[in-house]
């Protein structure tokens, strides 16, 4: 079996040498996107595996892979919309992806993001390096996790996961989702949107986005909130009307905000030399506030996210090789 990985980037390379070696397969890499000029490598391959930036359009690359027998194209993510079906379809080709690989790791980086929060870290250092005041006042007195009440909006893989650390460390956890898992009762406590938006003194966001969500944080629903409570979305961005969290934040209605994802990301988010234009204001304004702490989109960036990603999109490509069926074919 011969199986050819495009987009390598280095801090996958140890996982690959290690499966490849562990499963005997003959593993070729390449750290460049797929494109019509280096779908070559793919000659001889039973799968290729990608975790693509754009769209991959050009049939001529569908194509070839076809030609060279080529019967999967493996995903190393969840997203799947760089894939052009119709061309997949005709050339006959599985696509599998990776919907889930490390709930964990998400679920450290929202508590992560809750306890800076609420220990008050990011206003404790700009005191610090821009009023050289070290002095502890009365607003920055912190609360003690499990005192608290989290409330979760979507308790799936991630969800659940943030739950279950929450209350190991003794927090009331409180959540709202439109389906009902009984496995999820031993820690946590199934109630509505409004209660979860009233009541806690964390809100953290972990449902998908959909029409039916996009917005599911904006002026009404952050009103509804407490005014010492926190808002921790490492969810997608565009949950939240960051116009409306602005507003929030600078009239006081929340405590402050934590946010893995933002709103139109795609721009700078994983990307360097970002020019001063390409950052959108919105994230300007935030990124300023001592109150609100973001990172790049990086709850995912762990060591068992990365060797999970790799380790399940070749295991299924393995699987597809030796005629078995892999455990998500995204298009049948
Ligand atoms: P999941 O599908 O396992 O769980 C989502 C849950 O949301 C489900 O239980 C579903 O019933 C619930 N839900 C759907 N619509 C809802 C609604 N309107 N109200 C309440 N609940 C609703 O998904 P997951 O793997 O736990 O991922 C959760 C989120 O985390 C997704 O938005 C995903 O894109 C995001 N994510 C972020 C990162 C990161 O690095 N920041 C990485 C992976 C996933």
């Amino acid at each position: 079996t011969k199986i050819a990985m495009y987009n390598v980037s280095p801090v996958e390379v140890p996982y690959i040498d290690d499966w490849a070696k562990k499963n005997d397969v003959e593993v070729k890499t390449t750290d460049k996107p797929l494109t019509s000029e280096n779908v070559d490598l793919a000659a001889g391959c039973s799968s290729i595996s990608l975790k693509p930036l754009g769209p991959i359009t050009e049939e001529i690359v569908y194509q070839k892979l076809h030609e060279f027998g080529v019967k999967c194209i493996g995903l190393r993510i969840v997203g799947f919309n760089t894939i052009n079906f119709d061309f997949t379809k005709k050339y006959d080709l599985l696509v599998t992806n990776v919907p889930v690989y490390s709930p964990r790791a998400i679920a450290e980086m929202t508590v992560t993001q809750a306890m800076y929060l609420l220990r008050k870290i990011g206003v404790f250092r700009y005191r610090m390096d821009h009023d050289h005041d070290f002095t502890w006042p009365g607003d920055l007195i912190s609360n003690e996790i499990y005192n608290l009440t989290v409330g979760l909006i979507g308790v799936g893989h991630i969800g659940s996961a943030v739950a279950q650390i929450f209350s190991a460390m003794g927090a009331k956890v409180i959540a709202y989702d439109v389906a009902y898992n009984p496995e999820f009762e031993p820690f946590l406590t199934y109630t509505d949107f409004d209660t979860v938006l009233k009541e806690a003194d964390i809100v953290s966001l972990h449902t998908p986005l959909f029409p039916s969500t996009e917005n599911m944080i904006g002026e009404k629903q952050l009103k509804e909130m407490k005014k010492s409570a926190y808002l921790i979305n490492c969810a997608r961005g565009e949950l939240v009307d960051t116009k409306a969290l602005i507003k929030a934040l600078k009239a006081g209605e929340i405590a402050g905000a934590g946010l893995d994802t933002l709103a139109k990301e795609s721009s700078y988010f994983g990307h360097k030399n970002v020019s001063e234009d390409d950052i959108p204001e919105d994230y300007k304004t935030l990124a300023k506030m001592p109150n609100v702490v973001i990172t790049p989109h990086s709850a995912f960036y762990t060591k068992t996210s990365i060797r999970n990603m790799v380790q399940i999109c070749l295991n299924d490509q393995l699987t597809i090789a030796k005629g078995g069926r892999p455990r998500t074919i995204v298009n049948q």
